[in-house]
């Protein structure tokens, strides 16, 4: 694992370096983007029961062209500086794509979360908010963490918490951190965010004619197969959504604990409560279990969803891959030279820094939403509803037509606060894939989908250096 994870920003780099070569931008200009504008890496103890550990940490700012800086926090043994400063970097090209107006950063905490109580983690998390603040590096309008791999809106509240009394009386404090619990300052919609935005991102993909021509793919999302590895926050909401609104099938299900398959397809829903219930996936009826868990990989089907760590389609097992789309909801799970045999087994890679977008672009609107202190739709909806209803009125009135109540709600529901957020997501991967899939399909010298999406990112970011007036 060690050595394909130190490769994680050499990859990032790679990829940079190759979309960067399509453009025209100065040499200089694309060095300052490429490079990460603030390493903080923090060495603090945490009294745990009766010892004293020493917690490593790091929080990584890539980019300052726009502020605040954003990007979530990972829990996890694995974090090191060079997998914190990829992420950083991510984020920032991710930003760009879906135009949330922030620059990139990652925060990593290297410890693995199953090995503590929540009482513990508590303290940990605490601990490296309050590191955070002493050195300025949080903030609404400085750096603003999320939740990431390992994180989640619990270990948000208790940054929110640490920061506020830190900072007893700042109006704004509320938008120092996203992904909050919805009665914390959370907006509703985010937990599902990323992977709502995946769903979106493949709807988009799989409803384009050309795209699926070259595929070789019916159009539409019904009755595609897809396998997804990891049944964490991002696996577990793209199956739902994909399998509700979609009507895909999702076969297979790769987690720490193994592989199971159902060519009839998984109830997803059934397989996180049994999940629940038994702590493995293993067994769920219907299923059958792979003898070797990594075999997820080349397992045949249409959408192959890596949705959990890094580098986990690599040189070693690209070859295996049976799919005509990889879909990274995960970030950067496909290293660059596993990429280069996909795209000339004519796979078509779908990149994080789009299809994982999601997640931030819902964070961009809670930290809104904490800037204006009121929660969206609380001002409209009820106007909304009564100007509808007396629509609707009018118009039975003058056909002399009736309607049921569920069809005159269908007509009349104002927006709650969770439609306008479905609404801007799905507004937002609609655009950027358009943005994209233009790049890809009207320039000969781009090859892949992650080259389109980053040479769409290069041209918002230089054009921000640009008018900073860094780079005339
Ligand atoms: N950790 C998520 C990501 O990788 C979300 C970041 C955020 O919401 O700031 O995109």
């Amino acid at each position: 694992m060690s050595h394909k994870q130190d490769a994680f920003y050499a990859s990032v780099i790679r990829n940079f370096d190759k979309a960067a070569a399509l453009t025209e931008y100065p040499s200089g200009l694309l060095e300052q983007i490429k490079a990460c504008n603030a390493v903080y890496q923090m060495k603090f103890p945490v009294k745990l029961g009766d010892n004293y550990e020493v917690i490593e940490a790091y929080r990584v700012q890539h980019s300052h062209h726009r502020l605040p800086t954003k990007g979530g926090i990972r829990f996890s043994h694995l974090v090191n500086q060079e997998e914190v400063m990829a992420l950083a970097s991510l984020m920032t090209f991710k930003c760009a794509i879906v135009d949330v107006p922030f620059g990139g950063a990652k925060g990593g905490v290297k410890v693995s979360p199953r090995k503590y109580n929540a009482e513990q983690l508590e303290k940990i998390t605490r601990r490296y908010t309050v590191e955070l603040v002493r050195k300025n590096f949080i903030g609404p309008g400085i750096d603003v963490p999320a939740p990431d791999y390992g994180t989640g809106p619990r270990e948000m509240a208790w940054i929110l918490d640490t920061y506020q009394q830190m900072k007893n009386g700042e109006l704004d404090s509320a938008g120092c951190v996203t992904g909050k619990p919805v009665h914390q300052n959370g907006i509703r919609g985010r937990t599902e965010a990323t992977g709502r935005g995946v769903y979106y991102g493949l709807r988009e993909l799989v409803n384009n004619k050309h795209a699926m021509k070259e595929l070789g793919l019916d159009i539409g999302m019904a009755g595609k197969t897809m396998v997804i590895q990891g049944l964490g926050n991002v696996g577990s909401y793209t199956g739902l959504i994909s399998q509700e609104e979609g009507d895909a099938k999702v076969i297979a299900i790769s987690e720490i604990e193994g592989t199971i398959l159902d060519k009839k397809g998984l109830d997803i829903k059934k397989l996180i409560a049994y999940r629940k219930e038994h702590g493995s996936i293993l067994g769920f009826p219907g299923s059958k279990t792979l003898e070797n868990r990594d075999d997820w990989v080349g397992i045949e089907c249409d959408i192959l969803v890596p949705a959990a760590l890094e580098s986990q389609i690599h040189k070693d097992n690209a070859a295996d891959v049976k799919t005509k789309i990889v879909a990274e909801a995960a970030n950067g799970p496909v290293t660059a030279d596993a990429e280069e045999i996909l795209v000339k087994k004519g796979v078509l890679v779908m990149a994080d820094m789009y299809l994982n977008a999601g997640g931030v672009t819902v964070s961009y609107f809670e930290w809104l939403k904490n800037l204006s202190h009121i929660r969206f739709g609380r001002m409209s909806k009820r106007f909304d509803q009564n100007a509808n209803n007396n629509l609707v009125d009018m118009v039975l009135r003058l056909t002399g037509k009736t309607l049921s109540q569920k069809e005159r709600d269908l007509l009349t529901k104002g927006a709650d606060e969770v439609d306008l957020v479905r609404s801007g997501l799905e507004e937002t991967m609609v655009n950027s894939f358009n943005q994209i899939y233009e790049i890809y399909a009207s320039r000969d010298k781009v090859k892949d989908f992650r080259s389109a999406a980053f040479i769409s990112a290069l041209d918002k970011v230089a054009s921000d250096y640009m008018t900073l007036g860094v780079f005339p």
